[in-house]
């Protein structure tokens, strides 16, 4: 579904170079959930945002259904980690959530029921007249996830979704992905800077090196697929995985 590779990206600004990747190779399959986690500034949010198309790669590919990507293609839906800003104050959350269903041209009566499905999927059914500002953290965040799920993406792609809310709203969160993501099977790529949350909701864990970037280390997620925010984190497998991460990251940095 998704192939990325070769993909470097150096910023140029006045006088100072960064190379944020070098050379990221990478495969995500039709309906994998896929983390990608490395030290802070290693260029996670960089390497989304090639895949998202909305920066354009120093060299290397983004290869989206077997097609290029060459700016925000139609099929992939990102979910910052600012959801405050990436919600608009004067519209309600319903309007929010339409959106992008009215940019794709799709027609008012299955708007209407698409927009439905995202806020009950993510337990808001009562909060579509509401303005985001009205909301907690975790109910904005909500529906940003609603957003990007009933425009019915072909992948999902999500930048530390989930880092600017408290334990047990994140917990929810994580689960409340977790469901949709099995009922509808999108294709999904998160960005995280949590271990243990990528080992919790993944089947495959990326770990980036840190600078110049590549991908140091790829890791299949042997847990059962039931996941259980008591039972699977108090899983030996689990205490193996995310040492094994903890471990690969630690070289990474060093
Ligand atoms: P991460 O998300 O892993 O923390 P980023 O992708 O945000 O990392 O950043 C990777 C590197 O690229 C960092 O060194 C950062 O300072 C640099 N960087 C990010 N965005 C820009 C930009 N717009 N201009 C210049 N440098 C940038
Ligand atoms: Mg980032």
């Amino acid at each position: 579904m998704l192939e990325i590779t070769g993909l470097r990206k150096v910023y140029e600004g006045r006088g100072r170079t960064v190379e944020a990747l070098r050379a990221i190779d990478l495969k995500v399959d039709e309906g994998e959930l896929v983390c990608v986690v490395g030290p802070s500034g290693c260029g996670k949010t960089t390497l989304l945002k090639c895949v998202a198309g909305l920066l354009t790669p120093t060299a290397g590919q983004v290869r989206l259904a077997g097609r290029a990507v060459s700016g925000p293609p139609p099929g992939m839906a990102v979910v910052f980690q600012e959801y405050g800003r990436s919600l608009f104050p004067w519209m309600t959350v319903r309007q929010n959530v339409e959106l992008p269903l009215r940019e794709k041209g799709v027609p008012r009566p299955r708007r209407e029921e698409l927009v439905t499905g995202a806020l009950q999927a993510v337990g808001l059914s009562d909060a579509g007249s509401a303005h985001p500002w009205q909301l907690s953290g975790g109910m904005q965040q909500r529906v940003a996830i609603a957003r990007a799920v009933a425009y019915e993406p072909q992948v999902l792609l999500m930048d530390e979704p989930f880092a600017a809310v408290d334990a047990q709203t994140r917990a929810d969160l994580e689960d409340l992905l977790l469901g949709i993501w099995r009922r509808l099977g999108i294709t999904t790529v998160l960005v995280t800077h949590d271990i243990d949350e990528a080992v919790y909701l993944a089947q495959r864990v990326i770990v980036l090196s840190g600078a110049p970037t590549v991908v140091q280390e790829e890791l299949r997620i042997d847990l059962p697929e039931d996941r259980d925010q008591i039972v699977t984190r108090s899983l030996p497998r689990f205490a193996e995985l995310r040492t094994h991460v903890y471990g690969h990251i630690r070289a990474a940095k060093a």
